[in-house]
């Protein structure tokens, strides 16, 4: 019977890490070979000698959405961040899932996904700094062992308060074992084909949620666009969204990793952010955690400037151009900073309505508006001065 005792969880599992530091782990790195190949050649062998059916390839999708989803809505999301609190029975379903996923316990996960966050692209302290290559932060630094000692979980301690959080770390490795093997072999056999099911959804599914979720280590952090912040090497990348379950909105991540959503726009491919809405509308979710449009807005004008500056042709804008410029963003931004504070006055009296005077909220209403269209106006003679800085010529 599983006694929940939550301190004891990490001291259990994780008693001494034993490989010196910068040593390779081999059973590790053998299996982070060996899965890729087995998955390159048998699979294929398999389907051009026997052939996969219909069922076997809705297994793989579903076994591939599960387990991705656990990592993202589940592990990442939920966990590591905290965008959103949930109901147990997803919680339940993430921690099988992510498990199944073989990418450590929710706790492992979430401690080294934390110091990514806090000291990103730090050579020594980001567990898969993106500074120390493509392939260091793909794959590398999960086999080559950094963290001598004691593993350090103390920025993760919150999560013991989480019941299924602890049960997971306890019994990790039965979780993957049964998920990864039993449950597609059981499956395989009560459909009638053991090896095409095991085959599809337990390896080949196994080894591409591996390298699609290490792509938002690696890629994401090289590939795609800086629209919200150029301090970190983090992209945005519509495309690599779309096998990271909605994750390749990595820039905009960072810059507002407390956001329940990665693609912040409706359009943007996040299936991760539908699920955790569909499940708010539910009640299995509550709590979604969201940054204003403007403090958006603000972040993007603020990279547009800071783009512009770096850009080469910049450095030999004329004195006069320089000084257009600085002066459109000042005004840009205070106009966007003093619509902000309107709103915030005129949302909190309305809020308040009941017992306050009803004119007041209209005033601070109508001074909002106003602000609001002061700001576009601004927002519009910033945007002309870009385009038209993009062509200007060197000054001599
Ligand atoms: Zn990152
Ligand atoms: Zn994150």
């Amino acid at each position: 019977m599983f006694k929940y005792q939550p301190e004891n969880v990490l001291e259990k599992k994780y008693p001494q890490n034993p490989y010196p530091k910068g040593a390779i782990r081999w059973p590790v790195l053998l299996f982070l070979i060996l899965t890729p190949i087995a998955a390159a050649t048998v699979v294929p062998w398999y389907g051009f000698t026997h052939g996969y059916d219909m069922f076997e390839w809705v297994m793989f999708f579903v076994f591939m959405m599960f387990t991705g989803m656990s990592i993202t809505a589940g592990y990442h999301r939920l966990w590591s961040h905290k965008t959103y609190q949930s109901h147990w029975l997803p919680r339940l379903f993430y921690a099988i899932g992510g498990a199944g996923a073989l990418q450590n316990s929710i706790v492992h996960w979430s401690s080294d996904h934390r110091k990514h966050h806090t000291h990103v692209d730090d050579n020594e302290l980001d567990p898969y700094s993106a500074k120390r290559g493509f392939w260091y932060s793909h794959m590398g630094w999960i086999y080559k062992n950094e963290a001598a000692g004691r593993e350090d979980f103390s920025n993760v301690r919150d999560l013991l308060h989480d019941p299924i959080v602890a049960w997971q770390h306890k019994y990790y490795t039965w979780i993957t074992v049964i998920f990864n093997i039993g449950l597609p072999v059981l499956i395989g056999y009560l459909h009638g084909d053991v090896w095409g099911t095991f085959l599809l959804a337990g390896l080949l599914r196994l080894v591409l949620n591996h390298h699609f979720t290490f792509a938002i280590n690696s890629l994401a952090h090289i590939w795609g666009g800086q629209n919200y912040d150029r301090t970190t090497t983090a992209r945005d990348n519509g495309f690599l969204a779309l096998f990271t379950y909605g994750e390749g909105y990595h820039n905009y991540h960072h810059r507002f990793q407390y956001d329940y959503r990665n693609g912040h726009i409706w359009y943007h491919y996040d299936p991760a952010k539908w699920l955790i809405k569909s499940l708010s509308m539910v009640g299995m979710a509550k709590n979604l955690k969201k940054v204003s449009d403007l403090q958006i807005e603000q972040a993007r004008i603020k990279t547009e400037y800071q783009r512009l500056l770096e850009e080469p042709h910049a450095v030999k804008l004329s004195e006069e151009l320089r000084h257009r410029l600085d002066q459109a963003y000042q005004t840009c931004v205070k106009a966007l900073e003093e619509y902000i504070e309107a709103r915030k006055q005129w949302l909190q009296s309305k809020r308040r309505a009941a017992d306050t005077d009803k004119s007041l909220t209209k005033n601070l209403k109508a001074r909002a508006q106003a602000l609001r269209s002061e700001f576009l106006e601004q927002r519009r003679q910033w945007r002309s001065i870009l385009a038209e800085l993009s062509y200007a010529p060197a000054a001599a």
